[in-house]
């Protein structure tokens, strides 16, 4: 039976509250979001605190996807289900709905949340390389105000952060630009598994032309890598086959997966390549209106 080591329990009644009882507690103490990458660690004792911060009853405060002039905000306590679910992502980005198919299973999704994902920072998490993808922006409260950090800077390495003591991650934003698509893919041993390699593509046209196009990969490195030399490669060229396989080259020498349980490096250098030129293609003829 796995059971976790004993801990204190509290409920937070608003953002503040939770940061407060962060300082108070300091690094014994952790909140608790959907609970379903903290709760089996604890229950392996790969960690172990003597305090757990419930934020769930921040849900109306955190939970909300909200569409302005220029930009998406989504709150740190969005469910893995909201995202899924949600018109407007399915609209501006579809990425979202692309990923959130593949991750889990329902029971995972509807109590995992955006905020523990990211702030989990495991290099396989499929919700770190979307928002690579989309060149989003975290923003982080702490006792002294918020402050924003680009997703490039927000993973310090696996399992690691910006969010320091006494902060947490209240929202994500995503700039929203016109004449855009996204897409998301994975491979898994099986249903609901973690990727073996999972790729996000972004893209901007403009009279057929890609005005900026961002990829993002998941499962190949310490980090959900975002690659800009893709970036630069496709800017101001016709979206084609030739261009796709360009691309799919930059991911596969940028990438440093590792041999494991999953496949070889190899293995994982070729699903870069393939899932590279198969997201951007489908990104591109969504835009086109022929997906
Ligand atoms: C069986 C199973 C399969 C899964 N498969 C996949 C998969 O295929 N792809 C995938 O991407 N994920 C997968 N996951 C992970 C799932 O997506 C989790 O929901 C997610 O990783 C963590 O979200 P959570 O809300 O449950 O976070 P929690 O477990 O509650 O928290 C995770 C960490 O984040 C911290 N945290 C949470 N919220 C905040 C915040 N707002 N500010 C600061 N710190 C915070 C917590 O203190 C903790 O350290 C799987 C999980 C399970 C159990």
């Amino acid at each position: 039976m796995q059971v976790p080591g004993q801990f204190e329990y509290e409920r937070a009644t608003s953002v503040e509250h939770a940061i407060g009882l962060l300082d108070r507690l300091g690094d014994t103490a952790r909140l608790v979001a959907g609970g379903h990458s903290l709760l089996p660690m604890m229950k392996l004792r790969l960690a172990n605190f003597d305090y757990l911060i419930d934020i769930n009853d921040l849900h109306a405060e955190l939970g909300h996807i909200t569409v302005e002039p220029g930009r998406i905000r989504i709150g740190a306590m969005t469910r893995h289900r909201e995202l899924l679910e949600s018109p407007d992502l399915r609209q501006h980005f579809p990425i979202f709905a692309d990923a959130e198919r593949v991750i889990a299973d329902p029971v995972v999704r509807n109590r995992g949340t955006l905020g523990g994902s990211l702030c989990q920072a495991d290099p396989s998490e499929d919700l770190s390389a979307v928002c690579t993808t989309l060149g989003a922006s975290c923003v982080i409260r702490g006792l002294d105000g918020e402050r924003v950090v680009p997703m490039e800077d927000f993973h310090r390495g696996p399992y690691e952060t910006a969010v320091g003591d006494a902060e947490m991650l209240t929202e994500v934003h995503f700039p929203l630009r016109p004449g855009g698509s996204s897409a998301y893919e994975k491979v898994e041993r099986r249903a609901g598994d973690w990727a073996v390699v999972s790729a996000g593509a972004a893209v901007w046209l403009q009279n057929g032309v890609m005005t900026d196009a961002r990829v993002g990969l998941a499962a190949v490195g310490p980090d959900t890598a975002g690659l800009p030399e893709i970036s630069q490669a496709l800017r101001g060229r016709e979206p084609s086959e030739a261009l796709y396989e360009e691309a799919g080259d930059i991911a596969a020498r940028s990438c440093d997966p590792a041999t494991d349980t999953r496949g070889s490096a190899d293995y994982k250098r070729h699903l870069a390549k393939e899932l590279t030129r198969r997201t951007l293609r489908k990104a591109v003829r969504r835009l086109e209106g022929r997906a």
